[in-house]
């Protein structure tokens, strides 16, 4: 990559977030520096910090601060959104999460699941895992289309749309063949359940079989959601990219991070190759660790490994993901994983075996 400066948002958010975020934009910082790429990181208050100095933890009009974010930067890392023990249950930054993933139309989740130990994989029978969820980030159940009738009454009537559009499936799955092809995966795997929700996923089908023809050196499958999960911890290994909606894939990458060491290693990036994206860790705000400087850093380490992977900066995310896998061998890790390590030790240990 040619000599550049790149420009991040870092936005904590709410609860471990705090805790992982500056960590890793340090070493984020240094994996760059060191491919001769400046990065300059510009940290935001959005969340439970703000919330304590000024009563609400975002303003009025995301959908603008998500725009003017977007434009000043070239990515954002984003923490984590949701319960804090410092503000009322009901208070968090989940609208700008949601904000960032529909105003950028990030509709790209990619969650790579590889297994960096073998001793991370619960299951006894050890095999190699390398596992990718291409999730689709922007339909589905969780558009929060919907409504309630007769509400708090005993005649209640709740609905949640599930919306799937032809542009939406068609470009994740492209996308997901993309990635298999570019990457060396030898085959994409759709989920879904046509047999029951006939229209929605009738659409996925369509669309994923006629994608599979564009690719013949990939090869297409098709596994039912609840199969895939039954399989999956079955075979791990017989699976490698992926592709599904917004909610199993939610899912299903709890189940590939809990095969390959649980949510402290597990990370994620929302892509759009149109606009800026954002990056932030699979897990969520961790109520029961934050701000106590032992959560793990190294899911957010390596989602700023997708970052500069995303940037251009190919060999600052190779690097990091190598010293990360380095640390983790040499015993250098958090609580979570069976080390003694502390977030800014772990983060350190990372950094010092930073090379390009
Ligand atoms: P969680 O991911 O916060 O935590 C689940 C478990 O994993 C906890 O035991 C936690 O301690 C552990 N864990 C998480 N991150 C870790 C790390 N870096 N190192 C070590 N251990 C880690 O999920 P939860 O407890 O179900 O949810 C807590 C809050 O986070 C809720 O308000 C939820 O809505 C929200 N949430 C937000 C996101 C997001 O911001 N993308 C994702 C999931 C959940
Ligand atoms: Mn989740």
């Amino acid at each position: 990559m040619p000599d550049k400066k790149l420009s991040i948002a870092a936005i904590p958010g709410d609860g471990v977030g705090h805790d992982v975020v500056p960590v890793a934009a340090e070493v984020v910082r240094a994996a760059a520096g060191a491919c001769g790429v400046q990065v300059e990181v510009t940290p935001y208050n959005y969340g439970v910090l703000r919330y304590l100095e000024e009563g609400k933890p975002l303003p009025e009009d995301v959908p603008g601060l998500v725009r003017e974010l977007a434009a000043k930067h070239d990515a954002i890392m984003f923490g984590s959104a949701g319960l804090d023990s410092r503000q009322p249950p009901a208070v968090n930054c989940r609208d700008l999460l949601v904000g960032l993933r529909w105003v950028l139309d990030g509709y790209v989740n990619l969650r790579p699941a590889p297994l960096l130990h073998p001793s991370f994989c619960p299951l006894e029978k050890k095999v190699p895992i390398d596992l990718v969820v291409v999730r689709e980030n922007t339909e589905g159940v969780m558009t929060r289309l919907g409504g309630n009738f007769k509400k708090g009454t005993p005649d209640e009537v709740a609905i949640q749309e599930d919306i799937n559009t032809y542009k939406g499936v068609e470009r994740i799955c492209r996308y997901a063949f993309e990635y298999a092809r570019g990457h060396g995966y030898p085959k994409v795997t759709m989920a879904d359940k046509h047999g029951s929700l006939i229209h929605a996923h009738g659409l996925w089908q369509r669309v994923f079989w006629a994608a599979a023809e564009k690719y013949p050196d990939v090869q297409g499958e098709h596994k039912f959601i609840d199969t895939l999960c039954l399989e999956l911890v079955q075979h791990p290994d017989k699976f490698g990219v992926i592709v599904t909606n917004n909610m199993y894939g939610d899912i299903l990458s709890d189940i590939t991070s809990g095969l390959v060491g649980g949510l402290g290693l597990a990370p994620s990036a929302n892509l759009n190759m149109e606009t800026t994206c954002f990056f932030e860790p699979v897990h969520g705000t961790a109520p029961d660790i934050a701000g106590r400087g032992i959560a793990n850093p190294m899911a957010a380490i390596l989602t700023g490994a997708l970052m500069l992977d995303h940037l251009g900066c190919l060999k600052g995310g190779e690097a990091i993901r190598r010293a990360v896998e380095e640390a983790i061998g040499a015993g250098e890790r958090t609580a979570d994983l069976g080390g003694k390590l502390d977030t800014r030790a772990c983060g350190e240990a990372v950094r010092k075996r930073l090379r390009v």
